[in-house]
């Protein structure tokens, strides 16, 4: 199929885009490459799209030259192509190029069967000192990719959306039917861009679908996130330093799980015209969550606390039935499993990451 990444070059993006390639898809990843952190990672991840489909293409062919080595030999052979179809030969192309270029978007959307939607200012932080950012992009790039799909035969428009549309919880975990009064500009424009989203599957019959993810983490993170940070800080004998009491909770999502659900929206139309939380199982609370990485890496420092931040919320917790009965979605990494895999990986490529955790 051609699938269309948008923020291709991002920390999910690129890990969807890889993953498709690596499938045998034509994979297309646009991303504008926004130096809100360090660049160093979107290149490693459009690197990584690249490799995945070049290694597909190799291991294709491979088999193919079987296929044909085996007719030339034989006169008598006569070639049975339901019994040997063609193989998928899939392709990484990336794109560097804005989602509120209304005329790049509409091109790239054409071209696809379906598109996943990442690209976004993405953080709560960022969009607190910035908050005109994210409309401008979360929102007014939303409406492109949209309004280019209602106009072709996209089959899907998968949306990146977040727990942050829910603000102060009434109770926990969030339903979908929780109210929803966002706490940070981010978080109003990712209510905005799926509810352009839910209209767009109403009045157009555009199937869509908003994914709403909680805390998602594992190799290539943005680094400027808590569990990159109290990695890099453990691993340099410093303790990790806490905004607030350390009592705020998150259902940490492994980047995997996130992967499994986007690849079955490809070809499963269960859940099309629905938003749904994607999270975990497991709440955790970020003092714990220091712990566990403290209590892996340097188990003798003390955890530090400075002032909370503005915009984030205490508590985010997702109730995962929704996804669970449309799409029989089950999360099957627990936060201290992920966490050992983030820490395998984060050693193994210390050199180059920590760096961009340190300087963000
Ligand atoms: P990310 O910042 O790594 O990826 C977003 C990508 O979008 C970046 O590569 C960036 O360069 C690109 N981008 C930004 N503005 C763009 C523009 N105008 N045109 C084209 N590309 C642009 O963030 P992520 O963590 O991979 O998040 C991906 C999506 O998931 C975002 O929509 C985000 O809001 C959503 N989300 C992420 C999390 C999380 O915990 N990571 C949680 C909830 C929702």
């Amino acid at each position: 199929m051609d699938i269309l990444v948008t923020g291709g070059a991002g920390f999910i993006g690129g890990h969807l885009a890889e993953s498709f390639a690596r499938e045998g898809h034509d994979v297309t990843a646009l991303d504008n490459l926004d130096p809100y952190y360090d660049i160093g990672i979107k290149k490693q991840n459009i690197d990584l799209g690249r490799l995945a489909a070049q290694e597909q293409r190799e291991s294709a062919t491979g088999l193919s030259e079987t296929n044909s080595a085996g007719k030339a030999d034989s006169e008598t052979f006569e070639y049975d192509e339901t019994e040997h179809p063609e193989p998928d030969v899939g392709s990484y192309e990336f794109v560097e190029g804005d989602v509120r270029n209304a005329e790049l978007v509409t091109e790239l959307v054409t071209n696809a069967d379906v598109v996943y939607h990442q690209a976004a200012q993405a953080g709560v932080r960022t969009s607190v000192n910035q908050p005109r950012k994210p409309n401008d992009i979360n929102v007014d790039g939303t409406l492109n990719v949209l309004d280019a799909a209602r106009e072709s035969d996209t089959e899907r428009v998968v949306l990146a959306s977040s727990s942050s549309v829910y603000g102060k919880p009434e109770y926990l975990p969030y339903d979908e039917d929780h109210p929803t009064t966002p706490v940070s500009p981010y978080g109003v424009s990712k209510l905005a861009a799926e509810q352009y989203a839910r209209v767009y599957n109403e009045v157009y019959g555009l199937p869509t679908v908003s994914l709403r993810y909680f805390t998602v983490y594992g190799p290539r993170m943005r680094p400027n996130m808590a569990i990159s940070n109290f990695v890099s800080r453990c691993l340099d004998g410093k303790p990790p330093v806490i905004y607030g009491d350390g009592k705020q909770t998150r259902d940490f999502t492994y980047i995997d799980d996130i992967v499994g659900v986007n690849q079955q929206l490809l070809r499963d139309d269960a859940a099309d015209g629905e938003v749904m939380n994607v999270g975990s199982t497991d709440n955790i609370d970020i003092r714990t969550l220091a712990e566990v990485i403290r209590d892996e890496l340097a188990p003798s420092l003390e955890i530090e606390y400075t002032d909370a931040r503005e915009g984030e919320a205490a508590h985010t917790h997702a109730n995962i039935e929704k996804a669970n009965s449309l799409l029989g979605y089950e999360p099957s990494t627990d936060i201290r499993d992920g966490v050992s895999k983030f820490i395998d990986w984060y050693q193994q490529n210390r050199e180059w990451y920590e760096p961009l955790v340190l300087q963000s």
